[in-house]
């Protein structure tokens, strides 16, 4: 077996979203691996560092969660530039959550730095059977088009969280 590489290559990875979708929750599930019912939103931008083991290598990720500053918008560039990878979260119970979604993609394929990765992820697939305001088809037929990875998982199950971080891993150039 090949022997893991100690040094771990480091990726910057900012979450986007529109406010309640779960972006927080998810970090706290993939680090932690907790969910908090009626979590009180985070004031401030948190960041938090995660490892993840692909293949030989170690990937930390250092994760940038806007938290809460969704609203003030023009700060958000500092947040993305310089990011390796995004995480743009919609809630599938909501689908103007998506259309958020979609402007905050755009908005990183013009500004952002141009091999950025960017998972867009359905949060909420627990409440996908009773609830489900957006179709994976549709969802997905737009990821496609506009080069994105696409995930549906659930920050309170916990369903796919780790998917997302690992998919993503494997799309990084990580040879630098
Ligand atoms: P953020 O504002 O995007 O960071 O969203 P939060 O992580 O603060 O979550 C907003 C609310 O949605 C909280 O009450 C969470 O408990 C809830 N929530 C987050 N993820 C899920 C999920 O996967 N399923 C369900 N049912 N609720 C979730």
């Amino acid at each position: 077996a090949a022997q893991a590489n100690l040094k771990p290559i480091q990726v910057k990875l900012v979450l986007l979203g529109e406010a309640a979708v779960g972006k927080s929750s998810l970090v706290l599930r993939f680090v932690n691996n907790e969910f908090q019912e009626n979590k009180e939103p985070t004031i401030g931008a948190a960041f938090l560092t995660q490892k993840c083991k692909l293949d030989d290598k170690i990937i930390k990720f250092e994760i940038w969660d806007t938290a809460g500053q969704e609203r003030f918008h023009s700060l958000a560039p500092m947040y993305y530039r310089n990011a390796q990878a995004a995480v743009v979260a919609y809630d599938l119970t909501k689908p103007a959550s998506l259309e958020k979604a979609k402007a905050w993609v755009k908005e990183l394929q013009r500004q952002a730095n141009p091999n950025i990765v960017i998972a867009l992820v359905g949060n909420k697939l627990d409440l996908a059977s009773t609830a489900r305001g957006v179709s994976t088809e549709e969802a997905q037929a737009y990821a496609n088009e506009s080069g994105l990875l696409f995930l549906e998982a659930s920050a309170k199950t916990g369903e796919f969280v780790m998917d997302i971080f690992t998919e993503i891993a494997k799309k990084i150039p990580l040879d630098t």
